[in-house]
């Protein structure tokens, strides 16, 4: 729906006030690990392990429930990028995790769809 004072839809007004968006428009500055034109990585500001890095995807997509079809190739990029990220910091052989909170009681904070890569430790389960 259009939103009748800015002329703007709903996408373009989540887009507007999202932290990733600013990050990957570089309004909101971040330690930038790997980018490429799909897709950013970057340091968590609030590490929960040795490596906790977050990889998003540079096209705006509020939580797992709204991933499309079209968004195929994109979520198979995420997945690939963590891969070889967790193989670049030498977490792969070890292990690693990847997280993706949805919605209030996983406790998603950011509503812009982001891979957790956390590892460099020994990982709980079942997680808290
Ligand atoms: P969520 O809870 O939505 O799954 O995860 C959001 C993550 O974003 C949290 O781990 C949080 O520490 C991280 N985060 C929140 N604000 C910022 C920020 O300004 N910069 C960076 N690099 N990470 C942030
Ligand atoms: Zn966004």
């Amino acid at each position: 729906m259009r939103n009748w004072r800015t002329g703007t839809g709903k996408r373009e007004d989540e887009m507007t006030n999202c932290l990733f968006c600013k990050i990957i428009s570089k309004k909101v500055p971040a330690k930038i690990i790997f980018e490429d034109e799909g897709v950013l990585a970057f340091e968590d500001i609030d590490p929960q392990a040795p490596v906790h890095t977050l990889v998003v995807p540079k096209k705006h997509i509020a939580t797992t429930l709204d991933i499309s079809n079209e968004d195929d190739a994109l979520i198979g990029r995420l997945f690939q990028t963590a891969g070889k990220i967790a193989k670049e910091k030498g977490i792969a052989e070890r292990g690693f995790r990847l997280v993706v909170n949805t919605n209030p009681e996983a406790g998603q904070e950011v509503y812009h769809i982001h891979l957790h890569l956390l590892g460099g430790r020994h990982m709980h389960w079942p997680p808290g």
